[in-house]
């Protein structure tokens, strides 16, 4: 699965390679194709105004999405809660010439009513007043509805950003993308709660269709039965996907809501820099124990200094050094054996698909797929196999065996 990774991350950033991509759908266009050479091409999108695929030149977003060799870091408080917070959380993070921009929730969309539900306007008059003591800085937060857009207008804030909560829904999007059309707001789009990469191509899509340019979108995790150690659901194949079929994007990741832990947002971190992503969204607050929201996922600006200073910026060279090019041929060939056994093992369910339909035999059987789940996971485990990563495989692997036998 990592060669997998790796391969994608090949397609995804070797500059010498385009990607193929033989529709002009967005979704079909993102079906992983058969690739005969290191040579692909790509067909020009045709839907006016939607510039989803590869040119030549990564598109220059503004100044705050830049395209270069360093992550885009923008980092402050969940919500604001006062003056005095934002203040000094403003200070502190203006001291650090890597943060692009400060992020400040406003208006908090909470699952259960009852709490803090943040300050609204009075909050942005406090963004307006620190913004004309501290200059450079610019500022960011959510926007969920054409009223939320006015209003940042009105108290010049940067940059806007559309919640998991809001992404999910067409018509919420919709309304956003005609509000924010023609204005100065750079927009940030995090992935939809669900996990959905159409759904998150869509909302792109809607901002893409009124003219907005100034985008960049945001993972932040998604919300799954099963999220084992973190709050949100990583599924980093989403974003990658997402990646290879908007690669001109800017593509930032929010640690912070996906571990939802303090110490799993540097690990998260150095995760999504090695996955090539283009920058971090994080949590910091000054004092994250007494936060009124997201208390246990906020960093102290110092944590964040720390966390930036160790966080490793990968180079992605088109020809690196022989022995990773060596490497990597090793992986493409495992790989390709990988996809071989599984169609063999697909050919397999079929054939006992049949017999099961001939016996008239329910096709999911519980107790089996105990055995098999529970055997799968102890050989994974003396292979020094993670069990949550051989849970998932196999899950989808049977998931797809009953699919093929319906
Ligand atoms: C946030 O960034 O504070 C937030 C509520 O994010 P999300 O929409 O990712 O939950
Ligand atoms: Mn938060």
């Amino acid at each position: 699965m990592t060669g997998v990774l790796h391969r994608l991350q090949d397609f995804l950033y070797n500059g010498e390679k385009e990607l193929i991509l033989y529709s002009n759908n967005p979704l079909a266009s993102c079906q992983p194709q058969q690739v005969e050479s290191t040579t692909y091409r790509t067909v020009p999108n045709q839907q006016k105004n939607v510039s989803l695929h590869s040119e030549k030149q990564p598109c220059r977003m503004n100044k705050i999405f830049t395209v270069n060799n360093k992550p885009t870091i923008i980092a402050g408080p969940c919500s604001i809660e006062s003056e005095q917070q934002l203040r000094t959380v403003a200070e502190s993070l203006s001291r650090d010439n890597r943060i692009a921009m400060i992020r400040c929730g406003v208006w908090k969309p909470r699952t259960r009513p009852g709490g803090f539900e943040g300050l609204g306007e009075p909050a942005l008059k406090w963004i307006a007043s620190v913004k004309k003591d501290f200059s450079s800085l610019r500022f960011c937060c959510e926007v969920a509805n054409p009223e939320h857009v006015e209003l940042c207008l009105t108290y010049g804030i940067d940059a806007v950003w559309i919640g998991a909560r809001t992404s999910v829904n067409p018509f919420l999007v919709g309304e956003l993308a005609q509000a924010l059309k023609g204005t100065s707001l750079a927009v940030m789009v995090k992935n939809p709660i669900t996990p959905d990469v159409a759904l998150w191509i869509g909302a792109i899509e809607r901002l893409q269709q009124t003219g907005i340019n100034d985008l960049a979108a945001v993972h932040r995790g998604f919300s799954t039965y099963n999220n084992f150690k973190y709050r949100n659901n990583p599924l980093w194949e989403i974003p990658i996907e997402l990646k290879r079929c908007m690669p001109n994007l800017p593509l930032l990741c929010d640690p912070s809501h996906i571990g939802g832990r303090r110490d799993l947002v540097a690990p998260l971190s150095q995760m999504a820099l090695d996955l090539h992503f283009d920058g971090l969204l994080i949590e910091c607050h000054p004092d994250p124990d007494n936060a009124l929201t997201d208390s246990a996922q906020q960093i102290t600006p110092t944590e964040l200094t720390d966390l930036l200073d160790n966080l490793k910026v990968r180079q992605y060279n088109a020809i690196g050094p022989s022995d990773l090019q060596r490497m990597r041929e090793q992986l493409d060939v495992i790989d390709s054996e990988l996809l071989r056994l599984l169609s063999q093992r697909m050919q397999l369910s079929k054939d006992i698909g049949r017999i099961k339909h001939a016996h008239n035999m329910p096709l999911f059987q519980p107790r089996r797929w105990q055995q098999v789940l529970e055997h799968q996971i102890e050989t994974g485990k003396q292979l020094g196999l993670d069990e949550q990563f051989i849970k998932e495989l196999s899950e989808k692997i049977h998931g797809e065996s009953l699919r093929m036998q319906e």
